[in-house]
């Protein structure tokens, strides 16, 4: 496959994802672009079955192309997972899980639902790079979550840490994170797993960032005076934060659980990082790529495991 393939258009993808065998074989490219490695021995050589596997020459081994990946398991079929992965990534803002099942004519919610967890889990690559330079960092409540099963309607807010580049006067590329509160052993390792040590923090007078240059971090603190100064002293950050606001209320109507808003979190910042991307196509194609590279998740974890913030 030649570097970065990808459909340019909905009626691209329609006419070349027509089928499970051209979708398998597109995920086969990404997950193998050197060419085919037996999870199993490591071998390259392998027979395609019809089935969709492949046959390991060496040891015998049957590699399925989805193990392992977000598609794993699935009863969805992949031409659906495409067509979700386009609408996710054609649309300027996303999808809802009530747009995603309106635009696929799914019967269900819950299954619209899922899938685009499955694929905001895949919007986290592991062992990104972290951030690098000068580099906001400031913490902000979200009000207006819903809060699990039980407490729909009942108002909760959320903490949130923002980290955003400076590129000039502009921002490069950001990282959010749900934290518990606002305390050093809540901020400290969202610094440390977001941004280079040595790079330049800028924070307000804020106690909870006394420890960044004793971790490695060079500090530049800016003491906020007046009550709603903070957004011109790290106007980045609180321009993130708004821009995450707007989206959260729009695309998502505020329907967003406070458990799994780190996902929520996870899809803006991939959507942000890529904002001068050229091509929407470019972005299908990298939901794609990592969706075969992260490990597989099912409904049951996603709810067992909402990723509430803790100190570990
Ligand atoms: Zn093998």
């Amino acid at each position: 496959m030649e570097r970065e393939d990808y459909p340019r258009t909905l009626a691209e993808l329609e006419a070349r994802f027509s089928d499970e065998a051209s979708c398998r074989e597109y995920l086969f490219q990404l997950r193998w672009p050197e060419g085919f490695r037996c999870p199993r021995c490591a071998a390259d050589t392998a027979w395609p079955l019809r089935s969709g596997r492949r046959q390991c020459a060496s040891c015998g081994h049957q590699a399925s192309t989805t193990a392992g990946t977000v598609f794993q398991d699935t009863r969805t079929p992949l031409t659906v997972w495409f067509r979700a992965m386009w609408w996710m990534t054609s649309q300027k803002n996303g999808v809802s899980a009530l747009g995603l099942q309106q635009v696929l004519g799914w019967g269900s919610y819950q299954t619209a639902w899922t899938c685009l967890h499955k694929l905001r889990r895949a919007m986290i690559r592991p062992g990104r790079e972290r951030l690098l330079g000068a580099v906001e960092v400031d913490e902000s409540y979200l009000g207006g979550l819903e809060t699990g099963s039980h407490g729909r309607g009942a108002e909760r807010k959320a903490l949130i840490a923002v980290a955003a580049e400076e590129d000039g006067r502009g921002i490069g590329r950001v990282r959010l994170r749900h934290i518990p509160d606002a305390s050093a052993s809540s901020l400290l390792p969202f610094v440390r797993d977001s941004i280079e040590s040595g790079s330049l923090i800028h924070t307000d007078g804020w106690p909870g960032y006394f420890p960044l240059e004793a971790n490695g971090y060079r500090h530049k603190t800016t003491l906020v005076g007046r009550k709603g100064q903070a957004s011109e002293l790290l106007p980045r950050v609180h321009r993130v934060i708004s821009l995450l606001k707007r989206w959260l209320l729009g695309t998502h109507q505020g329907a967003v659980g406070e458990e799994h808003l780190q996902d929520y979190l996870d899809e803006f910042a991939f959507r942000f990082n890529r904002r001068k991307s050229r091509s929407r196509g470019k972005l299908f194609y990298r939901l794609a790529q990592q969706a075969v590279a992260v490990e597989p998740t099912t409904y049951r974890a996603i709810v067992a495991s909402a990723r509430t913030p803790d100190r570990t």
